[in-house]
């Protein structure tokens, strides 16, 4: 489904990532886990469109997606959620979430929200109060939340897990297994590989911008841990 082909970034002199090649198959959740400075959200903005790539290739369905402006890309049925949880602090709950299916149609926002509220309650009774009086967790779930709204076929995930208490990183992995069993083909980065591990069905380890290892979950599990140290 997404096809990433020698892929450099460079931010200035700095090199992020140097010929990264990297896929994601219909269906998958893939794991890319690194220390900081990897190259991980690099990767993940070069796909949302918010990098742009001194070299290489993006496809989506076999459609090269470069030349696509970032606003346009969630209409390809991409989904993002970015890292820090950025939400929009003095907006509600419920706008937040429906931010993220913008220019959708009421009908859809409407079952979109139905929806989320169904499997995280915690969204409607929270709904009218502004997102930035939540805790980093109830955030993070916000943040997750608007980039499911849209129902993305495509679903990018930047450190989900990162700095949350046990009780969220178990919300968050729920929030996974929904898009999952929805069928949703996701893109996850993570320096917290224990939960994400849990996840995903293939992964790849990176360091100094560059693809270390790759594999299945159970091959790349010993050198992914060893990462979340470094
Ligand atoms: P983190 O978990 O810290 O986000 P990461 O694995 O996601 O790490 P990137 O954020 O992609 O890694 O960073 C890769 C390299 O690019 C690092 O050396 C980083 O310092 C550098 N870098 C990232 N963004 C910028 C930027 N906007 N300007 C300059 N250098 C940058």
């Amino acid at each position: 489904m997404l096809e990433i082909r020698d892929l450099d970034v460079r931010y200035g002199g700095i090199t992020a990532l140097r010929g990264l090649s990297i896929d994601v198959r219909q269906g998958e959740t893939v794991l890319l886990v690194g220390a900081n400075g990897a190259g991980k959200s690099s990767t993940i903005n070069a796909v949302i469109g918010l990098v742009r790539p001194a070299r290489g290739a993006i496809r989506l369905d076999g459609r090269d997606i470069a030349a696509v402006p970032c606003e346009r890309r969630a209409r390809l049925g991409i989904g993002y959620s970015p890292e820090g949880r950025r939400v929009f602090p003095s907006m509600t709950v419920r706008e937040n979430v429906l931010s993220g299916a913008f220019g959708m149609g009421r009908r859809h926002q409407r079952r979109a929200l139905d929806w989320l509220v169904s499997v995280f309650p915690f969204l409607g009774e929270r709904a009218s109060q502004p997102a930035g009086q939540l805790s980093g967790g109830q955030q993070q779930l916000v943040a997750i939340a608007r980039a499911m709204c849209s129902q993305p076929r495509l679903l990018l995930l930047d450190e989900p897990f990162l700095g949350l208490a046990p009780i969220w990183v178990r919300q968050i992995s729920e929030a996974i297994r929904e898009m999952q069993r929805r069928g949703t083909t996701i893109l996850m980065a993570e320096q917290m590989a224990r939960p994400a591990l849990k996840l995903a069905t293939r992964g790849y380890v990176m360091r100094g911008g560059e693809v270390r290892r790759e594999g299945t979950v159970a091959e790349i599990r010993d050198s992914a841990l060893a990462e979340e140290y470094l």
